[in-house]
């Protein structure tokens, strides 16, 4: 899958996908934030307001603020009762139909993201260390694309912005899902609007920057995530994983349970990584670089 990316035609696209503006709780109007994400040279956003009644259940419209160098996807975050605590799920839908509406029948969160699957988005199980999401709850969202593991306002707003952890027990499971970072911006810090933005984003290879393109590469997961570091290539050259990234301190490949291989360097930006140990395993690359800033690679099977 994570191989796959680099290896496909195309370019890197750099966006978030999980942004809220005034359709929701978000404190920005949604030509505000499209304008803001562009300016900061992303390439395109998903404004996923609340789909709730709460709210008038918001696909909202950011075509208008598409731009020769700037797309949108239209999304939502999806919510249904309950959890296994008695809360609202939260499941990110990335890539919905204008007119994705409400059934006006309680869907439970299982048949509403297997909707949001069925109608082309691309799906995760939204910020799990955020409201600790269980794992019997995680299993039952066998639809689901991806899980968030890093959401930056759960970061800034609780010190909880996580989820490797999840995405590890499902995958030690069996679950063949990807990884996914995201700002989920809300603009609502105080004295700094931008503080819970800019903090997460995917790199997704496509071959053009439009949205259909985007979502299918979304989908077949062909791309990685990040807070700062790039991971420039990725091959398998016989029984070695070879990466080249940007300016790093560690590359780690880290597989099922306590397996991981690494190699470390002040600056580093290419590595080497034994693949013996993880024959018929998964194992996910993570980059980090001097400030502690990760980018994640999607999970592959060798
Ligand atoms: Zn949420
Ligand atoms: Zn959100």
């Amino acid at each position: 899958m994570s191989l796959d990316a680099f290896a496909a035609p195309g370019s890197f696209y750099k966006g978030n996908l999980h942004t809220h503006s005034t359709r929701s709780d978000g404190k920005l109007d949604p030509a505000d934030v499209c304008r803001r994400y562009a300016e900061h040279g992303y390439d395109f956003l998903c404004l996923s307001d609340h789909f709730l009644g709460a709210y008038n259940f918001p696909i909202t419209d950011t075509r208008p603020y598409r731009t020769d160098s700037f797309t949108t996807v239209l999304g939502a975050e999806l919510h249904a009762m309950t959890t296994d605590f008695g809360d609202l799920w939260h499941i990110l839908a990335v890539g919905l139909p204008e007119d994705f509406a409400d059934t006006g029948v309680n869907e439970t969160a299982q048949q509403l993201a297997d909707r949001a699957v069925a109608a082309g988005a691309f799906v995760a199980i939204a910020h799990p260390e955020w409201y600790g999401l269980s794992l019997p709850d995680a299993l039952t969202m066998s639809s689901a694309h991806a899980v968030e593991v890093y959401n930056h306002t759960s970061h800034v707003h609780s010190g909880r912005g996580g989820g490797a952890y999840c995405l590890d027990m499902l995958l030690n499971g069996g679950r063949r899902i990807n990884a996914l970072a995201c700002d989920d911006t809300h603009w609502n810090v105080p004295g700094d609007e931008n503080r819970d933005a800019f903090g997460g984003w995917v790199m997704v290879k496509a071959e053009t920057n439009e949205p259909d393109a985007l979502v299918d590469a979304l989908r077949a997961g062909h791309y990685y995530s990040s807070q700062g570091p790039a991971i420039e290539a990725m091959h398998r050259d016989g029984n070695e994983l070879v990466v080249e990234a940007s300016a790093c301190q560690q590359i780690i490949l880290a597989g099922p349970h306590s397996l991981s291989v690494y190699a470390a360097g002040e600056g580093m930006q290419s590595a080497r990584l034994p693949l013996e140990r993880f024959a018929g395993k998964w194992g996910r690359l993570m980059v980090i670089d001097k400030a502690g800033l990760i980018a994640w690679s999607n999970p592959m099977w060798f």
